[in-house]
C-alpha cells in the first residue's frame, strides 16, 4: 500500500508550463486549472476572448484529477433537503441544471475526443440495510416529480443486475456513469492548450488586488486583468478570499489491485454502475476499466480556520479499507494499491456559487461544488464565461439565491465537529445494524 499525493490517475505532466516570469496585461485571468478554470477558458476562447489561466501546481492537480470518478446529476445534500430549503420551483430548476450538467459533460468528452473510459452505466444510491428502503423509495418518487431521471430499484432487480449483495435496493440515476478523472482533466488541458489559451502552471496567485482593473500577484510576475475568475473551489480560503463563504473539507479514497478472474466472478456487478451508499457521509465504489475497485470517503475532515486538512491521513485510510472489507467480503484478499485525499469546497447550502464581488464587480467566482463537481464544474465553465461577458446563461438562474456564510471561528470548527460527529454516530448505528443483520 502507498500514499499517492496526487491520486493514482495522473502525475505532473512532462510538458508542465510556467512559471510566469514576466508581467501580463489581459482581458480575463482565471485562477485555478481544474474542470471549472479549464472549461471557462475554453468557452471564452471560442467567444474570441483572451484569457490566461494561472495554476499553482499543474492542471488537474486538485480535486479534478483525483476524485472518485462518478459523473452524477446529484445536487445539494439530497433532494428532500433541497426541496425543504428552496421550494418546488427552485428544486426543479436545480434538477434541470444538474441533468444538463451531466449531458453537457458527456458532450464535452465527445467533442474534444477525450478518452477517459466513460461508461454511461448510471449511478446507484444504494441501501446497505433494508430499513433504508422506504426512504429511498420516497427519494426516487420525489426526484421523478421534480423531473429527474431516477427510479427505484428493488431488491429483486438488484439481484437480477448481479449487484453485490451488500446493497439491498437503491435509487438509480440513469444519467451519467463512471470515468477516469485524470484522463478527463488531462484531455481538457490538451484541448485548452490546443485552442490557444495561455496556461501558466507552477504559478500560484499570492494576492488579489482589487480595483478598476484587478492585479494578481504571483511569485515571479504580476498579472493585470479587466476581470478575474476565481476557480479554486476547495482551495479558495487559502487565497484569503471568501473564507466564510466556502470552506475546504478533505475526503479520502483507495484504489485496489486489479481483480483476478475468480474475484471478478465472485464480485458480479456486470453493469458497472457507480455506487454510493445512503449514509449521511456516503461511501462510493466503482470498478475501473482496468478492473480495480476505487472507493472510499465515509468521513470528511475540516481543519481550524479553513486551512487545508492533511492529505496523508492514516486513520481515514484505515476506516475506508475496513469498510471495503465489510461490504465486499469476497474481496478479503484483494490488496490496496493506493490511498489518497483531495479537497472539496462547501458552501453552507451545499450548492455551487457563481457571482461577482469587489467594488467594481470584476472579481468573479465559480466555486462550491461539494461532492458533485464533475458535471457541475464542467457546465459552470459555460455559465462563468457568459457572466464574464456581462450576460446571464439561462441555467444560471437556478443558482441565483440568497447565500449564507459559515460562522466565524471557533464556532465554525465546533460546527463541523458537531455535524461530522452526528453524521458519524448515525452512520455507525446503521453499520452496526448491518453487522447484526448479517450475523442473524
Ligand atoms: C476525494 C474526492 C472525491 C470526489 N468524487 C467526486 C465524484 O465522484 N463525482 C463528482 O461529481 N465530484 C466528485 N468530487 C468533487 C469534484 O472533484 C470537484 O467538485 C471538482 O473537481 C471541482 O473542480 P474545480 O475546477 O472547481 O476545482 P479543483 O479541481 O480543485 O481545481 C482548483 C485548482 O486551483 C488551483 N489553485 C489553488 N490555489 C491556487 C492559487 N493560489 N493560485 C493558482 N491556482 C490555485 C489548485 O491547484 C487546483 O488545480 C470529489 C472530490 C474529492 C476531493
Amino acid at each position: 500500500m502507498s500514499f499517492a499525493e496526487y491520486g493514482p490517475y495522473l502525475a505532473p505532466p512532462r510538458d508542465r508550463t510556467g512559471p510566469l516570469t514576466a508581467d501580463l496585461d489581459v482581458d480575463v485571468a482565471i485562477v485555478g486549472a481544474g474542470y471549472t478554470g479549464l472549461s471557462t477558458a475554453l468557452a471564452l476562447r471560442s467567444a474570441g476572448i483572451d484569457a490566461v489561466v494561472l495554476e499553482a501546481d499543474f492542471a488537474g492537480a486538485g480535486a479534478s484529477g483525483r476524485n472518485a470518478g462518478h459523473l452524477t446529476p446529484t445536487i445539494g445534500k439530497d433532494l428532500p433537503t433541497v426541496l425543504r430549503f428552496f421550494g418546488r420551483e427552485r428544486a426543479s430548476a436545480l434538477v434541470r441544471f444538474a441533468d444538463a450538467a451531466v449531458e453537457h459533460t458527456a458532450r464535452v468528452m465527445e467533442k474534444h475526443a477525450i478518452e477517459c473510459d466513460y461508461r454511461a452505466s448510471g449511478n446507484l444510491l444504494a441501501a446497505v440495510h433494508p430499513k433504508q428502503a422506504a426512504k429511498l423509495e420516497r427519494a426516487a418518487e420525489l426526484g421523478r416529480s421534480l423531473g429527474s431521471r431516477v427510479r427505484f430499484v428493488d431488491e429483486g432487480e438488484m439481484r437480477e443486475r448481479g449487484l453485490p449483495p451488500a446493497f439491498h435496493c437503491g435509487v438509480l440515476e440513469e444519467a451519467g456513469g463512471t470515468f477516469d478523472p485524470g484522463r478527463y482533466v488531462l484531455g481538457l488541458r490538451r484541448a485548452t492548450r490546443a485552442a490557444g489559451v495561455r496556461l501558466f502552471e507552477q504559478t500560484p496567485v499570492t494576492a488579489i488586488e482589487e480595483g478598476r482593473r484587478v492585479g494578481l500577484r504571483t511569485p515571479g510576475a504580476r498579472v493585470t486583468a479587466d476581470r478575474v475568475l476565481i476557480a479554486t473551489n476547495g482551495y479558495t480560503a487559502t487565497l484569503g478570499w471568501r473564507r466564510r463563504a466556502i470552506v475546504p473539507l478533505a475526503c479520502s479514497l483507495f484504489e485496489t489491485e486489479a481483480l483476478d478472474d475468480e474475484q471478478r466472478r465472485a464480485l458480479g456487478w456486470p453493469g458497472g454502475e457507480g455506487i454510493y451508499t445512503a449514509h449521511e457521509a456516503l461511501e462510493s465504489y466503482r470498478v475501473t476499466a482496468g478492473g480495480r475497485v476505487v472507493g472510499g470517503v465515509k468521513t470528511a475532515r475540516y481543519a481550524y480556520a479553513s486551512r487545508l486538512p492533511a492529505a496523508n491521513h492514516p486513520r481515514s485510510f484505515a476506516l475506508i479499507e475496513r469498510t471495503l472489507r465489510e461490504r465486499f467480503p469476497m474481496l478479503r484478499q484483494l490488496g490496496i494499491r493506493h490511498f489518497w485525499s483531495g479537497w472539496l469546497g462547501y458552501t453552507p447550502d451545499f450548492l455551487p456559487s457563481l457571482g461577482a464581488t469587489g467594488e467594481h464587480g470584476n472579481v468573479h467566482h465559480a466555486v462550491g461544488f461539494a461532492g458533485h463537481g464533475v458535471a457541475q464544474a464542467t457546465l459552470m465553465g459555460e455559465l462563468a464565461a457568459e457572466q464574464l461577458q456581462g450576460r446571464e446563461h439561462p441555467l444560471a438562474k437556478a443558482l441565483a439565491r440568497r447565500t449564507f456564510s459559515w460562522p466565524p471561528e471557533p464556532l465554525r470548527w465546533l460546527a463541523f465537529q458537531a455535524i461530522m460527529g452526528v453524521f458519524g454516530a448515525l452512520d455507525a448505528r446503521t453499520d452496526r445494524q448491518v453487522r447484526k443483520l448479517r450475523g442473524a
